[in-house]
This record gives C-alpha cells, structure tokens and sequence, in this order.
C-alpha cells in the first residue's frame, strides 16, 4: 500500500495541487520536496510521473483520512506549508466525508530556516515514536499560533499583535 499525500502551490490562499500516490512521507517524498525549495524549483517538480501515480487534485489535502502527507509551496511569501492527514480534531481545513483532519503542521522558510534545520524537524516526527504530541516537528521549526507563519525557533508568536489574539492554544 502507498504512503497517499498532496503536492500544491497555494496563491493568495487558494490551493491547487496533485493526489500523489507513493511514498509520500518525509524520509521520501518530504526530502525530494526540501531539495526543490531549497534549490529554488518548484516543488511540483518533485513528482517523477513514472514512480508517482499522479492526478491533479486539488481537493485532496482536505481529505483527513487519507492524505497522510501535504507539502505546499505558498508562492506569496515563498514558504513551504507541511501537513499530516488522520487527526481526530479539526484544524484549518474544512472536513471532507470523513471524521479526520489534515492539520497544518509546520511552515518551512528558507529565509530563516537551514535546510538542516528543516530535515531535523522531518525527524522529529516519526510513526514508531513514543512520543504522543500532535507536532514532535515543532519541537525543531515552531509557527505563529496567532498567525500560522513560520517564526524562528526560539520564538511562539512573530508579534506582540500575535500573542495578543492566539486563540489556538499550544498542543
Ligand atoms: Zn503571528
């Protein structure tokens, strides 16, 4: 069975991307997908049409149960937005027929993140850990919980204005 994820390009919030079928989470597909930002391609390129069964597919990273793995390149502000699929609560994304979520897990930034850095927080997440956090992955690249945009590490909110109106709470 594959590892099922999305690959999309997000402008001025609208998401349109593909369905990928294999292999699509971090040590894999995530990877590839790092080495396309960080070089400056786009991360569409990623998907090898003859290992990957592809479809474009935009709705797909709204599917909770069986998008495990979403990688987004938001074009306005030059990040890489990474999500997992299967969670019981729901986060940004609307639902789809399902009762799982595809929660936005981390913001990428190469302005202010390695690409070391950015691989480090890959391996923070793994399905065997025995850590039962939601995002292990925050632990290395941590986001705004006011405004989901990437921070530097030793940060919680970008500003003042952030950490007055987070209502999402730490998890
Ligand atoms: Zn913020």
């Amino acid at each position: 069975m594959g590892t099922r994820g999305f690959i999309g390009i997000k402008n001025k919030g609208k998401i349109t991307g593909y369905y990928n079928h294999y292999d699509s989470y971090y040590e894999s597909l995530g990877r590839q997908i790092l080495e396309f930002y960080y070089n400056g391609n786009s991360i569409i390129g990623a998907l090898d049409e003859e290992r990957q069964r592809i479809n474009k597919d935009s709705k797909f990273l709204r599917d909770g149960l069986y998008c495990e793995y979403g990688y987004v390149y938001n074009k306005n502000d030059d990040t890489l937005e990474v999500y997992r699929g299967f969670f019981k609560q729901k986060q940004l994304l609307e639902k789809s027929d399902t009762d799982y979520y595809v929660h936005l897990v981390f913001v990428i930034d190469r302005k202010i993140h390695s690409k070391e850095l950015a691989l480090k927080a890959f391996d923070a997440y793994s399905l065997d850990s025995e850590d039962k956090r939601y995002y292990p992955e925050r632990s290395v690249i941590n986001v705004c919980t006011g405004c989901w945009k990437p921070i530097e590490v030793d940060k919680r909110y970008h500003d003042k204005k952030c950490e007055n109106k987070a209502i999402i709470g730490d998890i």
